[in-house]
């Protein structure tokens, strides 16, 4: 038996990264002001379907949906934002006062083709503010993003920026690229083609090389954001700036999904390609009343590909698991090995990783510590229990020394 294709095992020492880059997440949440929401991981159909839009990819090919006994039809959840919405809406969230703000770490699931650093299960950790339209909400989405990347040791990612505008200034601008995009349709890629009349947005975002030049010659949504969009995204970038974060604007920049409005942004990384961004986020102020909320419920968030950021962090600094056992103890004889039990649970008490030797012989239990990459050995028998004073072999110097049994914890958290 085999994993599933585009599923796939997250080992020790690998899954050291992921959850120092989780602790990394939870801990600048937690300076923002963000609290952790679960939602379940599959819901009805109908949720996607209506939230990310029927004529994208992924509601058209790329969720996992099946009929449940009773006939409703489920779904694993593709990305997390209509979800945060939908329990928002059901436990009436906008009446309780200010800003909520809510992150998530957890698997989604899209059917797409399986490639270097894509997955069918794949894993985001992201976060939502709704409640309001400031600008200076979005700036401090983004400097949050910034501040988390740069806590899991990323470095060199950039972040590219745009406003694709409100449902007063989209549509003229729409009507532009529609026009424009009729004229030079038939000279791009089959998607485009597609795209052109199903989802025209979406052509500003092809990668083919050869729909570059022609592409570049559409519309701008700069050109077009009305007065108080374009005020919004000033102060947006007013803000950034003001923090000391770089970012590029990028006219074409847009989501796939259709209730992002205003700042959308994105962050890539070298390591990457410059197909792949770590993360995307954006406004998407409509999406409450597309789901049927009589309330509006503006909001802004981003989710994190938690698997291409630990993939970066790992091609930006190799080795970057945790280190293995702190202690390796070897009891030589009956009476060690229960003496061990104790001095193995007082390590433990005092935050010190312990494993024991259920090997007799001490040169196999040395030749294992030293596999394991442990730190330290200890080594117990009838003498040192006598005595009271125990011999810590350092396992890189090989330097040993004898210490008391309360010496020993701290002896191996200062070295
Ligand atoms: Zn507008
Ligand atoms: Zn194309």
């Amino acid at each position: 038996m085999k994993a599933v294709k585009g599923t796939r095992d997250i080992l020790p020492p690998a899954s050291d990264v992921w959850i120092r880059v989780e602790a990394v997440a939870r801990e600048v949440f937690r300076t923002f002001n963000y609290h952790e929401i679960r939602t379940p991981i599959f819901e009805e159909t109908a949720l996607f379907a209506r939230s990310v839009g029927e004529d994208t990819d992924i509601v058209g090919k790329e969720m996992y949906t099946w009929e449940d006994r009773d006939g409703t039809s489920l779904t694993l959840r593709p990305e997390a934002t209509a979800s945060v919405m939908r329990a928002y809406i059901e436990h009436r969230l906008d009446q309780i006062p200010g800003i909520k703000k809510f992150y998530y770490i957890g698997p989604m699931f899209r059917r797409e083709r399986p490639q270097k650093g894509r997955y069918r299960q794949f894993y985001q950790i992201g976060a939502e503010a709704i409640g309001s339209e400031s600008p200076i909400v979005d700036a401090e989405v983004i400097e949050m993003v910034v501040e988390l990347l740069n806590r899991a040791g990323l470095t060199g990612f950039h972040l590219i920026l745009n406003s694709v505008g409100c449902s007063t200034c989209r549509p003229k601008f729409m009507a532009a690229l529609k026009e424009k995009l009729a004229g030079i349709a038939p000279k791009l890629c089959e998607d485009c083609q597609r795209r052109a009349t199903t989802n025209p947005l979406r052509v500003l975002d092809c990668k083919v090389p050869d729909d570059q030049a022609a592409i570049d010659t559409l519309p701008s949504i700069l050109d077009h954001l009305c007065e108080d969009c374009h005020a919004h995204f000033r102060v947006v970038q007013e803000h950034l700036g003001e923090r000391g974060i770089a970012f590029e604007i990028r006219p074409r920049l847009v989501r796939g999904l259709d209730y992002y409005m205003r700042t959308t942004f994105e962050i890539t990384h070298g390591a990457l390609g410059a197909q792949n961004a770590v993360l995307g986020g954006g406004r998407y102020d409509g999406l409450a009343e597309s789901l049927g909320s009589r309330v509006p419920a503006p909001g802004i968030g981003f989710s994190i590909g938690e698997d291409r950021l630990v993939m970066s962090v790992e091609e930006t600094h190799p080795g970057a698991h945790e280190p293995a056992v702190d202690v390796f103890l070897a009891p030589l004889g009956d009476v060690a090995e229960k003496h061990a039990g104790a001095l193995a649970a007082e390590l433990r008490a005092a935050g010190v990783s312990v494993e024991r030797s259920v090997d007799r012989k001490l040169k196999r239990a040395l030749e294992t510590a030293n596999k394991m990459g442990a730190r330290f050995a200890l080594i117990i028998g009838d003498n040192e229990i006598a005595a009271g004073t125990y011999l810590m072999k350092d396992m890189a110097s090989g330097d040993q020394v004898s210490l008391s049994r309360e010496a020993l914890a701290a002896h191996i958290q200062k070295n």
